[in-house]
């Protein structure tokens, strides 16, 4: 090691005598009142293994919505659907917050709520992960756990049962990200802005996941107004029935990939803007999230697998010079003993290759 290369400088020299390489620094942050300000403003990054290792032409752009302060791209309706009830005096200081979710949503009322003091209540079916549930208790959520399997219609679901709390509790809300129209609205105003922005408004397409399906729609309307030939891909699992035409929707089989697909169509989904669906499997999608994570170092969830693999799926469609953006909706954070957890991944037969194989499962 030369001289260079040992830290020689000592505290009291300028720094026009370090003998080191110093950065000047760009965009400092401003302090934040709240770190509700740090809700949207995500990275968009480029992919560069995966789409190699593809033989994928096209550019790959992945908006990594784990940035949010809550973790995921659900943050901005919780601060958005909070915002705009508190501007049309349905919600008031004291209030109860009810959600059904899947978990992130709750996480963003959550962290809202926090801040502002309201206090909140998820209804959350059973297989959403206990990560999730801890991040909720620990902003100080109630959680009330349903079954996985009860049709969202019936009383037993965390939609039936979310209902009959509204009732049964004075002064409580349900922003319901079903059908509140702040939901796509979130996106139309930021994240499609954001898009926009950061490409110059150069993107030839779009490809979500769809749950409540108000990320996707949101988007898609903000660009189908700004790039007419834009194409808009949605990404549905299998065992859901959001993609159309309905011939897709093969089996109501469950499935582990959380966050994505539905049993009813929300109302604040608008189909038509979409141009073609995707259905994805829970073995691709988790398989992607860790190729994600290992060849471009983006910490995201499972649906972000699912997103990336539909998104292999199409690209083939187009050519060098052409974009593809993808939404990467949430962290890993909330699923350290799920798909990243190599056990897990074993006992669930998602490790290719592994399936047969004696395995001492203790040793992981
Ligand atoms: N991925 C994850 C992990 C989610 O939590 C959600 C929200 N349910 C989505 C994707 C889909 O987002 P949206 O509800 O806006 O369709």
């Amino acid at each position: 090691m030369t001289e260079k290369h040992l830290c020689t400088w000592s505290i009291d020299k300028s720094i026009s005598e370090s003998p080191h390489h110093h950065l000047k620094p760009e965009n400092e942050p401003e302090i934040c009142n709240t770190i509700l300000d740090y809700i949207g403003n995500t990275p968009l990054v480029r992919l560069h293994s995966i789409p190699a290792k593809e033989k994928i032409e096209c550019e790959i752009l992945a908006k990594c919505e784990y940035f949010n302060a809550g973790g995921s791209v659900k943050d901005r309706i919780g601060k958005r659907m909070i915002e705009e009830a508190e501007r049309d005096g349905r919600l008031k200081p004291g209030f109860t917050i009810i959600e059904p979710t899947s978990g992130n949503t709750g996480i963003g009322l959550g962290l809202a709520a926090a801040v502002k003091g309201y206090k909140v209540i998820i209804t959350l079916p059973e297989k959403m992960s206990q990560e999730k549930v801890d991040v909720l208790k620990a902003l100080g959520a109630e959680i009330i756990r349903t079954p996985t399997e009860a049709p969202y219609d019936s009383p037993e679901s965390h939609i039936g049962v979310a209902k009959r709390l509204n009732q049964e509790i004075p002064n409580s809300i349900i922003l319901d990200q079903y059908a509140n129209p702040y939901n796509p609205i979130a996106h139309y105003d930021t994240t499609a802005e954001e898009i926009l922005r950061q490409t110059n408004g150069n993107i030839d397409a779009i490809v979500a996941g769809a749950g409540t399906g108000g990320t996707i729609t949101g988007i898609a309307r903000k660009l189908r107004e700004r790039i007419p030939n834009v194409k808009i891909y949605g990404v549905d699992p299998h065992g859901s029935l959001l993609a159309v035409p309905d011939t897709l929707n093969t089996t109501s089989a469950s499935y582990k990939v959380e966050g994505i697909g539905y049993d009813f169509i929300p109302k604040v989904l608008d189909r038509p803007l979409i141009d073609e669906w995707i259905k994805t499997n829970d073995m691709e999608s988790f398989t992607m999230a860790r190729r994600i994570i290992r060849e471009e170092g983006l910490l995201c969830g499972g649906s972000s697998g699912s997103a990336m693999a539909a998104t292999i799926k199409i690209a083939k469609k187009f050519k060098k010079g052409q974009r593809v953006v993808v939404i990467l909706p949430d962290s890993v954070r909330n699923y350290m003993s799920k798909f990243l957890n190599d056990k897990w991944m074993l006992e669930n037969g998602f490790l290719e290759g592994k399936k047969n194989e004696k395995i001492d499962l203790n040793g992981l």
